[in-house]
């Protein structure tokens, strides 16, 4: 199946008119499959394309019948963009059914001793923690540095009050604590479900797309197969072929064989397995920008196997959502309201400037930079690796179980907002660019409700890799907004080869705004080796338990893992608060305890300025970038 986007009668119609009501359907109208006509479709060469088809002709009409610029990519004809229902499956996966075990625990938990506990950091990791805790009833405050909640979900509004959004963020199928969550917060309905669809730009042929459908009424691990087989654009019959040898003691020996692999890369499984390099070129690029931010040949096998096992193992697992609108208001205010609800605190505008300690080595207080001590019966960090080894007690700096957190360190990556004064032809849906220099976009003015907008798209753009630590060549965390703005629409002109470029008829889609939010230091660089290094939530120090997506649990350094961690660090403190046991430290790497007598005590730096980058997340530098790098970490302007 490959599709494109490219319909000639559609680029040259205006600008579609606003509606003049809502064109969006209710979430419970199921759109007709139609995969069977879908499976058969073939290509039509953007040479092809141009000459006017009884097809452009009949989207063309309907087009402008529906006063939308969004096309079904399964069959390139224009459509209303809407929602589709909440996926059958994803609430009966095992992953699933074990996130909500562990709900239920943490409720049955309740009637122990109640605890406070001081959690740093409002991130998803901090507030689901939170979350989890009221439940098994304990009384958590949450001390935010920031004004906003969310972290690297965090959204604000600018000048114009139009809303700026740390990153592009997808939900999957296979997110069970985070499918779980949401229906505990009773907030199911503002994920905005997408076709069980991936969509791919043809790298040779500019304007062009193709997709792997998943049909169906086909369970897994057979639609991903079929998606795959079915797809005759991005690998040859062989090719599809010589790949499954590789993949196949993924599903024999499961969660082992993929932590097995952690040590080598992507490209040292390949060569070791004989994989062709087509499939990096086609598939795994697309798949190690989207997941890590970083090149395949710097990114740990280990992160390809966990996704790929995942979708290959949960029949709705890759279908993806997006949320309703930003996602400070829409998922962490609900969290908020939940715990506070409940007998918790949600308090911004908090940054914890120390971890003050007691003799023995026990938290005495969290220190806030106002002067305030905060004491509490436990202590949670959520805040990320890079920031912890900032704010590590010197008590602590010669413990092999912190130390091996100095492995750990975050990615830089780059969210691109793009305004355009017209509507762009589009999909309702994400999309892999597989451009050297962008992950995924999605057009938000058709995808997400808070963005709609009929006339004008509004795009969102991951820009990655974006430094040579993420395996590019050029360091874009150095480069001025202009600079980076500059190389996006050249990426823009392939990807919308009829609609922007400085070659057509009207000089094309004028872009009126921009917004380029640098995060320095985004998820832990999963590149490879790095696994044996996440530690346990629970710690040596008896009050002291750690969340964060980085630290060790099953789902990457992701929105899901975050959920999982916060609630695994909920399970620590409540089941030590009801004397039940715990799951226990987990093992440190013999190479770290083999240095141990070289740890030298050492206080901590700290966390200097109070600029979102200072707390992990992200924000728009604009001209004065290479200041405000420096005051944090030098180390990220250099080339
Ligand atoms: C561009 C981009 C796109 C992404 N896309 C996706 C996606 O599509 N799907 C997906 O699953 N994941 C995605 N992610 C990853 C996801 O956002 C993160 O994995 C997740 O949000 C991390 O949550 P966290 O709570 O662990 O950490 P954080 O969000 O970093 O939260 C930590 C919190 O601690 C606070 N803090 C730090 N220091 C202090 C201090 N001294 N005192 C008090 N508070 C402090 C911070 O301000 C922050 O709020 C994306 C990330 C980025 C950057």
């Amino acid at each position: 199946m490959s599709v494109t986007f490219v319909q000639p009668a559609l680029y040259n119609a205006a600008p579609a008119a606003p509606a003049a009501s809502s064109t969006r359907p209710a979430q419970s109208q199921r759109e007709a499959p139609g995969w069977g006509t879908a499976v058969g479709f073939t290509t039509a060469s953007l040479a092809a394309c141009h000459s006017r088809s009884v097809r452009s002709k009949r989207s063309t009409r309907r087009a402008k019948e529906s006063r939308t610029r969004t096309v079904n990519p399964a069959n390139n004809e224009a459509e209303d963009p809407r929602d589709f229902p909440k996926p059958s499956c994803i609430d009966q996966t095992d992953n699933y059914r074990e996130g909500e075990a562990l709900s239920r625990k943490l409720l049955s938990l309740k009637g122990a001793e109640s605890k406070t506990v001081a959690i740093i950091g409002g991130g998803l990791s901090g507030l689901a923690c939170a979350k989890y805790l009221v439940d098994a009833g304990h009384k958590p405050i949450v001390l935010e540095a920031r004004d906003c909640l969310g972290g690297k979900v965090s959204a604000w509004k600018d000048k114009d009050g139009d809303w700026i959004e740390t990153g592009l963020h997808i939900f999957f199928g296979a997110y069970p604590n985070m499918m779980n969550l949401f229906s505990e917060l009773d907030i199911e309905d503002r994920l905005q479900w997408k076709r069980h669809q991936m969509i791919f730009a043809m790298q040779e042929l500019p304007g062009e797309f193709t997709t792997f459908d998943f049909l169906e009424g086909i369970p897994a691990p057979f639609n991903f197969g079929l998606s795959i087989l079915l797809n005759q654009k991005m690998l040859t019959l062989p090719e599809k072929l010589q790949t499954a040898p590789a993949l196949l003691p993924m599903l024999v020996e499961g969660q082992k064989f993929i932590d097995l692999q952690d040590e080598l890369s992507v490209f040292n499984f390949m060569e070791k397995y004989g994989m062709p390099d087509r499939i990096n070129t086609e598939v795994f690029i697309a798949m190690a920008k989207a997941l890590d931010f970083i090149d395949p040949e710097k990114l740990s096998m280990t992160v390809v196997l966990t996704a790929m096992n995942r979708f290959l193992n949960e029949t709705d697992g890759l279908q993806m959502a997006f949320i309703d609108g930003n996602q400070t208001q829409r998922l962490c205010e609900p969290l908020k309201q939940y715990i506070e609800a409940r007998g918790g605190k949600v308090l911004c505008d908090k940054p914890i400037a120390s971890i003050e300690t007691n003799a023995d080595g026990s938290v005495s207080s969290f220190l806030l930079r106002d002067g305030e001590h905060i004491v509490a019966d436990e202590y949670v960090s959520s805040v990320p690796c890079d920031i912890i080894k900032r704010i590590l007690p010197r008590a602590w700096s010669t413990d092999p179980f912190f130390r091996q957190i100095d492995e750990l360190e975050g990615i830089p990556v780059i969210n691109i907002h793009l305004w355009f004064d017209r509507k762009l032809l589009n999909v309702n849906h994400l999309c892999f660019s597989r451009s050297p220099l962008l992950s995924v976009y999605a057009d938000m003015s058709t995808c997400c409700k808070e963005y709609e907008d009929q006339d004008k798209s509004m795009l969102e753009l991951v820009f990655a890799p974006c430094s040579p630590i993420a395996g590019g060549s050029v360091n874009w965390m150095g480069k001025s907004d202009e600079e980076i703005i500059q190389a996006t629409m050249k990426e823009m002109e392939r990807l919308f080869p009829t609609e922007i470029g400085p070659q057509l008829p009207d000089g094309g889609a004028k872009l009126v705004k921009h917004a380029v939010v640098k995060v320095p230091r985004s998820v832990y660089a999963a590149i490879p080796g790095r696994n044996k290094f996440r530690p346990s939530q629970e710690t040596p120090i008896k009050n002291f338990t750690l969340a964060g997506d980085w630290t060790s649990q099953k789902f990457l350094g992701s929105m899901e893992g975050a959920v999982l961690a916060g609630k695994l660090a909920a399970e620590v403190v409540a089941c030590k608060a009801a004397g039940e046991p715990t799951k226990g430290l987990k093992k440190i790497d013999p190479s770290i305890l083999k240095k141990k007598d070289e740890f030298v005590p050492k206080d901590p730096m700290g966390v200097k300025g109070k600029t979102p980058i200072a707390f992990g997340g992200g924000e728009v530098l604009g001209s004065n970038f290479e200041q405000k790098l420096n005051d944090q970490e030098a180390v990220l302007l250099e080339a």
